[in-house]
């Protein structure tokens, strides 16, 4: 086994965020089977940009959008699971190669993190099996454990509880919460880490600057995941 179930529970294990994080997306393809689910599912013409969905998990995204065209957060959720279903088919017939790339420092620092016996962690608005996909694509599924994942909840901060009970599970063990350190590109994800109570990595290689994110006070800021050692020693 790769990893030592013992040895775990005093590990600090990262959680990383995807979009923007672990890879950057050459098109607008998930954005566009979210409009496609709002049309077939919800009979509505809404744009996912309607709201600033940085930082959401695709649940919440899904209900603050659809409320604006007057649907009520139950009529989402009575059709939410056919909802993510067209989203996950669209997305897996339409992804070709190259759709989604590798951010610079990734592969690496995630390949250390494994060679210390620690399992790296997703911690994702996107829903599962498109999570996946993408990682897939990317070339660097292969390097990812286990995850929590946005089709689960609208509030990002439970996803935290969720990845706890997803490496529980998967080890065995009884794994501290508090020993999670989030990974991310957004102030979201820094607003999630502080609502969770646990440490946060912030990177500048999404959307957001570095000086915008070193405003938002995370424990550590890198510009990019090249800073390997920096952040190894961070989770150390
Ligand atoms: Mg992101």
């Amino acid at each position: 086994m790769l990893f030592n179930p013992e040895q775990l529970i005093s590990k600090k294990i990262l959680l990383w965020d995807l979009d923007g994080t672990a890879f950057s997306a050459a098109n607008k393809l998930h954005d566009a089977v979210t409009e496609i689910g709002f049309r077939e599912i919800y009979g509505v013409e809404a744009r996912k940009n309607d709201v600033v969905t940085d930082g959401m998990t695709d649940k919440q995204l899904i209900i603050e959008v659809l409320k604006l065209h007057g649907l009520t957060k139950e009529q989402v959720e009575a059709r939410f699971i056919e909802m993510i279903n067209v989203m996950n088919e669209n997305f897996l017939r339409q992804i070709k190669p190259g759709d989604y790339i590798p951010l610079p420092g990734v592969k690496e620092l995630a390949t250390a993190i494994r060679a210390q016996g620690t399992p790296n962690g997703i911690l994702t608005g996107n829903p599962e099996i498109i999570a996946w996909e993408k990682l897939r694509v990317a070339g660097i599924k292969d390097l990812f454990d286990f995850g929590a994942f946005g089709d689960s909840t609208d509030k990002r901060v439970e996803l935290v509880t969720e990845a706890k009970r997803k490496i529980d599970t998967k080890f065995g063990i009884n794994y501290p919460m508090t020993n999670f350190v989030i990974l991310g590109d957004t102030p979201k994800d820094i607003a999630c880490a502080r609502d969770a109570g646990i440490p946060v990595v912030a990177v500048s290689s999404g959307r957001y600057t570095f000086e915008q994110l070193k405003q938002e006070k995370p424990d550590l800021l890198v510009p990019s995941l090249t800073e390997t050692a920096k952040i190894l020693k961070f989770i150390s």
